[in-house]
C-alpha cells in the first residue's frame, strides 16, 4: 500500500481479503486463541513464533487497524491503545524511566502537559518545555545527558502553533535522541511527520480519525529508522535483556523497524493493559475510510471561518495557522501544503461575559469538551475547563478570557457562518 496515495490507503489500507473472505474487516471479538499443544503457545509467550493468545496484547482487529495507520503514516509497525492519553504515556515510558528527562514542546494538549508534568514527574521522569518555534540552539540548551525523548505536537491543541518538525528532528538526531510527534489535528491526510524526520508518530484517534464523536481510542507509530543500537547506553530498555520475556533483547531481535513496537506492546501493554477493544477498532476503520473527504471539508470550513471571524469588527483576534498574516502561516505552507485542520480559536471582544454570550446563541454548533467532530462544537475554556482561574491565572497559563476554541465540522460553510453572524449580533 505504501506506493498508493493518501486517499486510497484510507480506505483499503491494512487489510486485503482473500478469495471468499469477508470485504469489510472482521470483528474478532474473542479474548483468547486455541492451541494444539502447550508448546505451540510457549513459541508465542516467548516470542519466538507470532500468533494471537490474548488479546490484552494484541487482537487480530486492533491489529489491521494499526496497520492502516501504519500505512497511512508511512511507519514500519504500529499499535492501538484505549485512548490518545494511553498513547503518548505508552510511547514516552517506552523510552523513558525513572531518573530520565524528555524535552516537550510547551505548545500541547492539556492532558498531555498534566500527564507529563504532574503524572509522570511523579513516576521521577522530568520534561523541559520549550517554546513550539525554538530555535536548534535553544532545543539543544534545553538537553541533558539524561535526555531520552524530544516530544511536540504538529499543530497544537487548542494553541493552533505548527510545529517546525524538520529543526526538532535535527537536534534530536543531533543529540542521540527519537522525535515523537502528536499528529492529532493535522493527521496523516494533511502531514505524515515521518517524511519530515519524526520517528514515532502518536494519535488521539478520538479526533478526526473517529471523526463521529463515537470512540476514544490511541495510536502509536513508528517509523523503524532510529538506530536504537547505535544509541545502545541510552536505551537499555530495548538494548539489553527484558527478564520479563526470557530475556529477548527487543533491538537485536526485532531490528530498528519492529523493536520500539515490540517492546510497547510484550511489556508495557502486558502490564499496563489500556488495550482498544475489537469493536472499537472496527468502528475506527469506518472513520478512516473517508478521513482523506472529511479533512478537506474541515479545513476548507476552517478557512472560511477564519476569514470571515477575521474581519469581522466585534472579533478581537484570529488564530488559523492558514491565514496568511499568521504567524505560522509559512511552516504551515510547508509542512501541510494541501490544508491544516478545522479548529479555529479566537477572541470575542468584550471578554469572558461576550464569548460566553456568542456561544449560548449558537445554534448549529454546540458546547461541548470535544473537537474534531463531523459536527461543529465549540468550547470557552475560561467559563468552563478553566472556570476556577481568575483572568490573570487564565493569561498565565496561556488561555485569554476571551479565547473561544470552534471546532468547523463537515456542514456547510455557509450555515456555519451564518449561525456565528446571528450569534455575534446578540452580543
Ligand atoms: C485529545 C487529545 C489527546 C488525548 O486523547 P484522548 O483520546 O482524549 O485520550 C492527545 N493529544 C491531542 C493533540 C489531543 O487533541
Amino acid at each position: 500500500m505504501k506506493n498508493f496515495d493518501i486517499e486510497t490507503r484510507c480506505v483499503q489500507g491494512g487489510y486485503t481479503p482473500g478469495n471468499g473472505e469477508p470485504r469489510q474487516i472482521p470483528i474478532i471479538q474473542s479474548t483468547t486463541f486455541k492451541y494444539d499443544t502447550g508448546e505451540d503457545m510457549g513459541k508465542l509467550f516467548d516470542l519466538e513464533a507470532s500468533g494471537y493468545f490474548y488479546s490484552r496484547l494484541q487482537n487480530p482487529t486492533c491489529d489491521t487497524v494499526a496497520a492502516k495507520i501504519c500505512e497511512m503514516e508511512g511507519g514500519s509497525a504500529a499499535m492501538l491503545t484505549s485512548s490518545g492519553q494511553a498513547a503518548n504515556f505508552y510511547a514516552v515510558f517506552n523510552l523513558a524511566n525513572c531518573g530520565d528527562h524528555v524535552v516537550a514542546s510547551s505548545a500541547i494538549y492539556g492532558g498531555t502537559f498534566n500527564l507529563f508534568s504532574v503524572t509522570m514527574k511523579k513516576m521521577g521522569i522530568d520534561f523541559t518545555f520549550v517554546k513550539p518555534n525554538a530555535t536548534a540552539d535553544e532545543l539543544r540548551a534545553a538537553f541533558r545527558p539524561n535526555t531520552k525523548a524530544l516530544f511536540g505536537e504538529t499543530i497544537a491543541n487548542p494553541a493552533l502553533n505548527v510545529l517546525d518538525i524538520e529543526t526538532f528532528a535535527t537536534v534530536a538526531h543531533e543529540m542521540g535522541v527519537p522525535l515523537i510527534i502528536d499528529n492529532t489535528f493535522a493527521t496523516p491526510v494533511h502531514c505524515r511527520p515521518i517524511e519530515w524526520g519524526a520517528d514515532i508518530v502518536t494519535h488521539s484517534t478520538t479526533k478526526y480519525m473517529d471523526g463521529h464523536g463515537g470512540c476514544v481510542g490511541g495510536a502509536i507509530v513508528d517509523a523503524g529508522k532510529f538506530d536504537w543500537m547505535a544509541h545502545a547506553e541510552r536505551f537499555p530498555g530495548l538494548c539489553t535483556p527484558d527478564d520479563s520475556y526470557h530475556g529477548v533483547t527487543y533491538a537485536e531481535r526485532f531490528g530498528k523497524e519492529g523493536a520500539f513496537i515490540t517492546k510497547a506492546t510484550a511489556q508495557i501493554m502486558r502490564d499496563l493493559g489500556s488495550v482498544c477493544a475489537p469493536m472499537t477498532a472496527y468502528m475506527l476503520n469506518l472513520g478512516l475510510e473517508s478521513l482523506h473527504v472529511r479533512m478537506q471539508r474541515h479545513y476548507e470550513n476552517g478557512l472560511a471561518v477564519a476569514e470571515y471571524l477575521a474581519k469581522h469588527e466585534k472579533i478581537a483576534w484570529v488564530k488559523f495557522p492558514s491565514l496568511p498574516d499568521d504567524e505560522d502561516y509559512a511552516l504551515a505552507k510547508k509542512y501541510m501544503p494541501n490544508g491544516t485542520c478545522g479548529v479555529v480559536s479566537f477572541g470575542v471582544k468584550g471578554g469572558r461575559e461576550a464569548a460566553e454570550k456568542f456561544m449560548t446563541g449558537l445554534r448549529l454548533a454546540a458546547i461541548e469538551t470535544h473537537v474534531a467532530d463531523a459536527r461543529s462544537c465549540c468550547l470557552h475554556p475560561a467559563s468552563t475547563t478553566h472556570r476556577q482561574m481568575s483572568d490573570a491565572e487564565l493569561l498565565a497559563a496561556g488561555v485569554s478570557p476571551d479565547l473561544v476554541r470552534f471546532s468547523c465540522g463537515i456542514e456547510s460553510a455557509r450555515d456555519l457562518i451564518a449561525d456565528i453572524e446571528q450569534a455575534l449580533a446578540n452580543v
